[in-house]
């Protein structure tokens, strides 16, 4: 560190934070800080889809040998996901793990391997826990953060809030922006196999079981653990709905999937107690920097609450980015502001074709309603799968964000004479 370092803060220190924290110290002249408002570092007891995109940050971040042992590689037999009827058990569709042994494995795991993983890139003691942030005040110094255990830190040149959907940086940055309940809850639980083992028909691989309103989701862990995720619609009638990761009781569960198969109803009829998600969303944000001094990343900026099962590597890309940015602007002389626009223009267009997607899907089960009223339910939930299966997402996992930093800045620079790689190329 030298006098000229600029000061940086990441407040909280999930998958966003963390892989935030592994780029900033590749970056020379940052004066690194790091808030977690918990008090240890501990993820629930859920699973975590590591797709082909996760593993190739992982493996930019340093730390995929650390997963190696859960990586899921095909050899042609292996179910990758089936999507199946959840009234029926019919089964839609199967696809089979991929055989390319240069692919990236797809993987599920529990979330705190993934959080060791990343931990394994991070000092031992830069994370400063039970640094809650309650409060953010700017002057001409700089940012200024307050915790709930009454001390503060500061002035910092640019915060980086990653502290995820119910983020404060991103209250004080965007007060306008308000988190409301979805109208969705998702109850998830790991239990060990044998509890399932006894079950007729029960899937081997990962499995979507769809029902016209809500699904099951079930998959065998790498480690004799079976993961069961479920969605339903619950209406918040009194206002009061906060809970995340909060234990419920099985009988607050069984009673939303009575009118699945058999498998099914016995599947979630099998955990003694569940943990439940309340599900939150909010307005879009077509920008996520304020003041060239604050930037949102992961759920903080755009919380997708599951969808693609791809919330980790969003966060990892934003995190690539941001620090390229900055890296940039240190390394040439440049503005911390530019660098901010920097990241909101490589970031904002990828977000935006995310929501076109969901915008998509919900349109398509208005359109097959209108366009074909006489489907019962069963055939309607087989129409969906199939139009969602045909839908393009597949870039989603292989959008490879180095090379699109990399040709973000080619262009911009292009009036600017040739551009140094070795600026805009990541670490290994
Ligand atoms: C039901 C569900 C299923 C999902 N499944 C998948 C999946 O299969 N694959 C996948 O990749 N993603 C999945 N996701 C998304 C993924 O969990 C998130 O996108 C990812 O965790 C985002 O990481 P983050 O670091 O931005 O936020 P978080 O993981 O929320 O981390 C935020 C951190 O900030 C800390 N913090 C919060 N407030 C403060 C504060 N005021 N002060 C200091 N620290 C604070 C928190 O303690 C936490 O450590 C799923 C999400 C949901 C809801």
């Amino acid at each position: 560190m030298s006098r000229g370092d600029l000061k940086v803060a990441i407040v909280g220190a999930g998958p966003g934070g963390l892989a935030a924290i592994i780029n900033f110290l590749r970056v020379s002249g940052i004066d690194l800080s790091v808030f977690e408002g918990a008090r240890e570092l501990k993820e629930i007891g859920a699973g975590i889809g590591l797709n082909q995109n996760t593993w190739r940050h992982l493996q930019l971040l340093g730390v995929a040998d650390k997963l190696e042992e859960f990586a899921n590689r095909g050899d042609g037999t292996k179910i990758d996901v089936e999507n199946r009827n959840g009234n029926t058990g019919h089964l839609i569709s199967r696809r089979y793990q991929s055989v390319d042994p240069d692919t990236p494995a797809r993987s599920r795991i529990e979330r705190y391997k993934l959080q060791n993983a990343l931990l394994s890139g991070v000092p031992k003691d830069l994370i400063q826990l039970n640094k809650k942030l309650v409060e953010i005040k700017e002057s001409d110094e700089g940012v200024t953060l307050f915790f709930k255990d009454g001390t503060d830190a500061g002035p910092f040149d640019l915060v980086i809030g990653a502290d995820g959907i119910r983020s404060v940086t991103r209250s004080y940055a965007f007060p306008d922006h308000k988190l409301s309940y979805t109208g969705k809850t998702a109850y998830r639980i790991l239990i060990p196999q044998s509890a399932v083992a006894h079950i007729p028909d029960i899937p081997q691989g990962s499995c979507f079981w769809h029902t016209k309103a809500t699904h099951v989701y079930t998959n065998p862990l790498d480690n004799g653990l079976f993961e069961i995720a479920t969605r339903a619609v619950i209406p918040d009638t009194d206002g009061t709905k906060t809970s995340w990761g909060q234990e419920v009781s099985k009988e607050e569960v069984v009673g939303h999937y009575s009118g699945y198969c058999e498998t099914i109803r016995k599947v979630i009829d099998a955990p003694d107690k569940w943990l439940e998600f309340a599900i939150f969303g909010g307005p879009r944000l077509d920008s996520v920097i304020h003041n060239d001094r604050i930037a949102l990343l992961g759920d903080a900026s755009h919380p997708l609450s599951g969808a693609f099962g791809a919330g980790a590597a969003f966060a990892f890309e934003d995190a690539h980015v941001l620090a390229q940015s900055i890296r940039h602007a240190l390394e040439t002389n440049g503005s911390i502001a530019q660098a901010l626009r920097d990241y909101d223009q490589v970031r904002a267009p990828h977000y935006k074709a995310l929501y076109e997607i969901l915008d998509v899907n919900a349109g398509t089960a208005k359109e097959i309603e209108l366009a074909q009223p006489e489907l019962n339910d069963d055939e309607f939930v087989e129409e969906i799968v199939a139009k969602g299966l045909a839908g393009n997402t597949q870039w989603i996992y292989q959008y490879d964000v180095t090379k699109v930093w990399k040709d973000y800045l080619a262009s911009r620079l292009e009036d600017k004479g040739s551009i140094d790689q070795s600026l805009v190329i990541p670490d290994a």
